[in-house]
């Protein structure tokens, strides 16, 4: 195990005076910080696993065929390049020692004077791990890809298929969750099924793919405002989605899932239903919330532990004003970008910034090709301009010119045309199949 305390490469006399700011996450925190941090006051390590930052938002996108996975992933390196006093380590963190202030990750350790965790989350099965097979979440590239895959392939092992009723599990999506993620894939493979596939297959018609989206609770999109959640299930019914409230799944396995006791046999089962954070909290030892997020002080440290703070989605803050902060893109940028002012104050000695105030710019969640709802507070906005502000929103978002003009260009060529260009099926890893034999029939 290759001992790089202090940060290996970068080291210099003038380096080693310096302190030394270890990141751990490029997501929208992570990278926020960094971007933010000022001058070269101190020496940056970021370590991530993967080698691109993901725009997760539009991830429904790519497991959809509606985008590619390059559209919106981007290599940190080359994002981060211009700044002299950082490097960028790809690999996976594994611990914390807090008594001798290093981390430790997959082929070495590092040691911090201050330490920025933005590890993000992971997809949440409510103590149920084992449906994670038969049942992928959409958080990673890779999830987005699995997905993508499985959708295509249930449509060609339907058109070989002779057996009707294997042939209309395998045509049978379902996708749990009716949060944004869940409404937003739902709508989008209904718009895939319905439309950019139906003039593809001989024998079958792709138009009677069933999609089912199921939710737990009494509506969709369960954050927004009453009128946008029922605005939202309409949406989406037009476009054919089967919407079921108050439905409990139970289980998912190579048949499907089990909702409110009866079988839905499935050839493609979706999780969109449950976030969890990452280990962050466990490392560092600080108290955690339900979804196991970390509880942290007004500067967004971890309680007696000045020089750690958490950032993003595995962080659980309360506002100025008592509500807590949601886990969405906007807050991690915002809390990235506050962390990098503490820690430069506290670096040249001045008086530590006002405890951290989330700004909420809106809830926003699409359907389909032109419809969206979104929620500013004060007002409410659903339907076809509601759509525009979103895509604007999401292609501004994009880091980089090459990436917002061609998720612009291929958002218009589909809005014009209702094609899908990404509708590759490419590797195998992660295939389940549905058992022919074991399909039971609806009850
Ligand atoms: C499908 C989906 C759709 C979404 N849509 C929206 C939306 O429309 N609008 C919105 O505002 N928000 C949306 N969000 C939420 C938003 O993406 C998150 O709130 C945001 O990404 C959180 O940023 P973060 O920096 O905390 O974590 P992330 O962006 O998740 O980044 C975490 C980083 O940490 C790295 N990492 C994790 N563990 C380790 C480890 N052990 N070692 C090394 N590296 C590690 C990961 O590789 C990743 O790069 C969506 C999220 C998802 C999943």
């Amino acid at each position: 195990m290759a001992d790089m305390a202090g940060g290996g490469a970068m080291k210099s006399d003038d380096n080693v005076k310096r302190p030394h700011i270890v990141v751990i996450g490029a997501g929208f925190a992570g990278l926020n910080f960094c971007k933010s941090f000022p001058g070269d006051m101190a020496r940056i390590t970021v370590l991530d696993r993967q080698n691109h930052h993901l725009f997760q938002p539009l991830l429904y996108r790519v497991a959809t065929a509606g985008l590619s996975a390059v559209d919106i992933a981007q290599p940190i390196r080359a994002i981060l390049n211009r700044k002299p006093n950082l490097e960028v380590l790809m690999t996976e963190v594994t611990g914390i020692g807090l008594g001798t202030r290093t981390i430790r990750h997959a082929t070495g350790r590092l040691s911090y004077d201050y330490l920025v965790l933005g590890l993000g989350g992971v997809t949440g099965y409510f103590g149920h791990d084992e449906w994670a097979r038969f049942a992928p979440g959409l958080k990673t590239l890779d999830d987005a890809l699995l997905i993508r895959r499985r959708i295509l392939r249930a449509f060609e092992q339907a058109e070989t298929e002779s057996d009707t009723a294997q042939r209309q599990a395998l045509m049978m999506i379902v996708v749990v969750g009716g949060g944004p993620t869940g409404v937003e894939l739902s709508g989008a493979i209904a718009e895939l099924a319905k439309v950019a596939l139906a003039r593809d297959f001989r024998r079958i018609d792709p138009r009677q793919a069933r999609i089912i989206l199921l939710e737990g609770g009494p509506r969709v999109l369960a954050t927004f405002p009453e009128a946008l959640s029922i605005h939202a299930q309409r949406a989406l019914e037009k476009l054919g989605v089967e919407v079921n409230t108050v439905a409990r799944v139970t289980r998912c396995d190579n048949e499907g899932v089990i909702v409110n006791d009866q079988r839905l046999p499935a050839g493609t089962v979706i999780w969109a239903a449950g976030v969890a954070a990452s280990l962050a909290a466990q490392w560092v030892g600080a108290a955690g919330d339900r979804a196991g997020r970390a509880q942290v002080e007004a500067d967004l440290s971890v309680p007696g532990k000045p020089e750690i703070f958490i950032v993003g989605d595995t962080a659980a803050v309360t506002n100025v004003d008592g509500s807590p902060v949601p886990g969405i893109a906007p807050a991690a940028k915002q809390a990235g970008r506050y962390v990098a002012q503490v820690i430069a104050a506290a670096v040249q000695g001045t008086p530590r910034p006002a405890p951290f105030r989330y700004r909420h710019y809106g809830n926003l969640a699409t359907i389909g090709r032109h419809e969206a709802v979104i929620d500013f507070g004060r007002f409410t906005l659903s339907g076809g301009l509601a759509w525009w502000v979103w895509g604007i929103a999401h292609v501004y978002f994009l880091i980089g010119m090459r990436h917002r003009f061609l998720v612009a260009a291929q958002w218009m060529f589909s809005y014009l045309t209702f094609g899908r260009g990404a509708r590759l099926i490419a590797g195998s890893e992660g295939d389940v199949r549905i058992r022919p034999k074991d399909v039971a029939p609806m009850r």
